[in-house]
């Protein structure tokens, strides 16, 4: 599934979880829906870092609509680190990091690999 983009709502939650878990970092699943990432699935516990939720999938049933991750960088850097391509491939094709301060374009898409994607922001 080709996604087209992510809906404008969604992406704000994004942005406010990344303030509300500050100074944690938060993780969580995304699903899309006819090709248009529609939610988030936290992953559980107040603070999950990407370690967690590599732990989490483990125990995941398989889901045909992940389309990949998202989680927080509470020290503002916008790439992916090591352990974030390692974990990128597990979920899906599409991973969304937020930064600090988590204003309305504190946020960037990657693909598996770690390269920059751009997606929609669909209202
Ligand atoms: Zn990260």
């Amino acid at each position: 599934m080709r996604i087209r983009g992510i809906r404008k709502d969604l992406l704000s939650l994004l942005l406010q979880l990344g303030r509300e878990q500050h100074p944690n970092e938060y993780a969580g699943l995304l699903r899309e829906e006819e090709g248009i990432i529609e939610e988030i699935n936290l992953l559980p516990g107040t603070t999950s870092t990407v370690r967690s939720a590599s732990l989490f999938l483990d125990m995941m049933p398989l889901d045909t609509h992940l389309a990949g991750s998202v989680h927080s960088h509470p020290n503002g850097v916008i790439r992916p680190s090591d352990a974030d391509l390692a974990f990128f491939p597990r979920t899906g094709r599409y991973h969304i990091i937020v930064g600090f301060p988590y204003e309305v374009d504190d946020w960037r898409c990657f693909s598996a690999n770690g390269m920059p994607v751009d997606i929609g922001v669909i209202d």
